[in-house]
């Protein structure tokens, strides 16, 4: 028996798959330099991090290490590489996965976050990675997005392979272009830049100025143009259907699971759910296929739970919803529940509003386009508010916590106005938990174990208080 069967094996590898990929796995463990001592960090990490007696759940941490396998092998098989950044733009990776037919010899993804879900949940070694990233061209004290130091670190470091295209992420973030300006200078491949403009006026979503559909559009169309000049793909609306019911079997499976999750007391934990909601946005492959039958069989175990009314906190606890989860740091998702409050979905998991009838835009760019101003991310800050306070509207919440990195700019930008906008429409208390989803060197779990404990027990008054009235 080798060193990484205990590991593999708990993460739901057979002992045949183990055996026919053993070139594959020992190649991979070697440019990464993972030895036996982390194979057994790594073992006792899962089983106190994540619910493994869950075969969904291990199951998806065992299709998370097989994305990783085939992002650090691409080049080595022969792989055309396609990075895209994070966020994507919708399913673009998907989609162009999808016009390169079933030849299977392309890589599509998002690397970085591949080997966050990997080397940071699994290992707990992304330091070094950030390290190098720091010292490659994003230094420390600067702020600078903790996700792209790690791309950066990872390219450095060898352990992802330079791409052949790299697409970035202009059309929400400017920090995720200019560290792909500084790796294009640095490794020499060349990056798209998908550019938009989050410029619309304060009170205009759902409506938005035609240019910036335009213009947004205009460069979705001109990244297709560029797709088929490098690498012959075409991408026309067929192949963006085929690639929407593709992903559409991901999105059922996460539907299904989702209705669960709303039960009280709340099923699982946010540090399990988290494992999940980052397949659809990193990756188009092993993920893509196997992951609809591993969290169908996650919802089907998590079924029987609500059935027996099993819960990860107790029934009646305080019900919030958080922005984002650790992508890191299980201790850090652990402990809204350690703190006594369940977490039924996340921001990205709020039911949809509905969206306004399409303008009879005359090219795939422009109407995906617009259908990212829908969701409003794209559109504006008042976009993305709104969006999010007209969903919160359609659930039974007591609170929100806003959990946002310090070096995501987006996102910080918008963090105190959305506080102060939720609270005014729709009187759930918000806290702003600002920490670093990438990086645990940047906060204190005890200091943010403080502030959650706080805004616990105010919301369990609060609860209390409701729950008293009610009653009389
Ligand atoms: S700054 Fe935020 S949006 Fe930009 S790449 Fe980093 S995490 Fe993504």
């Amino acid at each position: 028996m080798t060193y990484y069967n205990d590991l593999l094996k708990l993460c739901a590898f057979d002992e045949s798959e183990i055996l026919s990929q053993k070139d594959r796995l020992e190649r991979t463990f070697q440019i990464l330099g993972l030895g036996p001592a982390d194979f057994e960090k790594a073992e006792a990490r899962v089983n106190e991090s994540f619910d493994i007696e869950l075969m969904g759940i291990r199951k998806v941490l065992g299709i998370w290490l097989k994305e990783l396998f085939d992002a650090v092998l691409a080049r080595e098989e022969g792989k055309k590489i396609i990075y895209f950044g994070y966020p994507p733009f919708q399913y673009t990776g998907s989609v162009i996965k999808t016009a390169a037919g079933s030849k299977n010899d392309f890589y599509v993804g998002c690397p970085e976050i591949v080997i966050c879900q990997t080397l940071g949940q699994i290992f707990d070694k992304l330091i070094p990675l950030l390290e190098a990233g720091e010292t490659a061209g994003l230094p420390p004290g600067h702020a600078m997005c903790s996700l792209l130091q790690i791309k950066l670190g990872a390219i450095e470091k060898g352990f992802i392979p330079v791409p052949d295209l790299s697409i970035a992420t202009s059309y929400f973030c400017d920090m995720g272009p200019k560290a792909e300006e500084l790796m294009q200078n640095r490794y020499g491949y060349p990056v798209e830049y998908v550019d938009g403009s989050l410029d619309s006026p304060w009170g205009a979503w759902p409506d938005y100025d035609r240019e910036t559909v335009y213009y947004l559009g205009g460069q979705v169309n001109r990244l297709f143009g560029t797709l088929k000049d490098k690498f012959g793909l075409e991408i026309n609306e067929k192949v963006w259907e085929k690639a929407g019911l593709v992903c559409g079997k991901l999105y059922m499976s996460i539907n299904e699971l989702g209705k669960y999750l709303t039960a009280d007391p709340v099923p699982l934990s946010v540090a399990d759910t988290e494992l999940i909601l980052g397949i659809p946005t990193a990756c188009t492959g092993i993920a893509v296929e196997e992951g609809p039958e591993a969290i169908r069989i996650l919802a089907e175990e998590v079924g029987k739970r609500v059935e027996k009314g099993t819960g990860v906190v107790p029934k009646g606890s305080p019900r919030v919803v958080i922005l984002l989860q650790s992508l890191s740091d299980t201790a850090v998702n652990h402990l809204i529940e350690e703190a006594g409050m369940a977490v039924p979905l996340t921001m990205v998991m709020l039911p949809p509003v509905r969206p306004p009838e399409p303008y009879p835009y005359p090219t795939l760019g422009e109407k995906r386009a617009e259908q990212a101003m829908f969701t409003g991310a794209y559109h504006s800050t008042y976009g993305w508010i709104k969006r999010n306070i007209d969903s919160l509207k359609l659930v039974d919440l007591d609170g929100v916590i806003y959990s946002y990195p310090f070096s995501c700019r987006p996102i910080v930008c918008t963090s105190k106005l959305t506080k102060l906008e939720i609270e005014k429409e729709t009187g759930l208390p918000t806290l702003l938990l600002e920490l670093d989803i990438y990086d645990k060197r940047n906060y204190s779990i005890a200091s943010l174990r403080t502030r959650l404990e706080a805004f616990a027990e105010m919301l369990k008054a609060k609860k209390a208080q409701v729950n008293k009235e009610k009653a009389k």
